[in-house]
């Protein structure tokens, strides 16, 4: 088995930027769960199966071949997608596949298969609390909602009011945390870090210190 850091947190904290680049100073793999869920929602939305069909959706997930290349690129069957995931129907789908029990079992078991021979810096919203349990360096990366919006922002076109995206933020969010399965939550033993203000560089400085410490 090898180290695993842990960042979770809700949409917009700056987790990919931040799990990226610290993976890369440490020489670790980068692993995007958040593209995984992403994956099965493209995936159904192409092959029109409803978001409610938990057992379609189950087997989409248990049958999905999903490649998390270097560089945060994402092959599903074969085929690169990593753009096509970032829209916000995607989004919102992506939630909603989330909730259900085994898409999540699939998923996970992968993750943790991936973790195994590798030291990892993987990202996403339940990894410091039911993937990685025990986990070397667990961070809960938040930001103030005024940050996260104008973070997204960034990310997308500008047809997106910063109204609109606001919204889907806050509701995607309260699905997250509201869910049934593997929740949205801080792990009692995760250090909380907001990282509004803060830049990049900032955020991995703290997060090395962790790591650091933890050794
Ligand atoms: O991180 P990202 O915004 O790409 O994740 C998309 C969605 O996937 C989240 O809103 C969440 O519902 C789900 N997700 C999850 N568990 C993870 C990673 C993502 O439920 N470990």
């Amino acid at each position: 088995m090898g180290i695993v850091i842990a960042i979770d947190g809700p949409a917009g904290a700056g987790k990919s930027t931040i799990a990226r680049l610290l993976a890369s100073r440490l020489q670790y793999t980068y692993i995007d769960t958040g593209a995984m869920y992403r994956s099965i929602a493209l995936l159904a939305g192409r092959q029109g199966v409803s978001m409610e069909d938990a057992a379609r959706l189950e087997a989409l997930a248990a049958a999905a071949e999903i490649e998390l290349l270097p560089e945060g690129r994402v092959c599903l069957n074969g085929e690169d997608i990593t753009d096509s995931i970032r829209t916000p129907e995607v989004s919102a789908g992506a939630s909603k596949v989330a909730a259900i029990g085994g898409v999540r079992v699939a998923l996970v078991a992968r993750q943790r298969q991936i973790a195994e021979r590798r030291n990892v810096v993987m990202e996403g919203r339940d990894i410091g609390t039911v993937v990685f349990p025990n986990a070397r360096v667990k961070v809960f990366l938040d930001a103030d909602p005024g940050e996260r919006v104008r973070r997204r922002q960034g990310d997308l076109p500008s047809t997106v009011s910063a109204e609109e995206l606001a919204a889907q933020l806050a509701e995607r969010d309260a699905r997250d945390r509201g869910r049934a399965e593997s929740p949205l939550v801080q792990a009692q033993d995760a250090v909380y870090l907001n990282s509004t203000g803060l830049t990049p560089d900032e955020v991995i400085e703290k997060i090395l210190e962790i790591v650091r410490r933890e050794k």
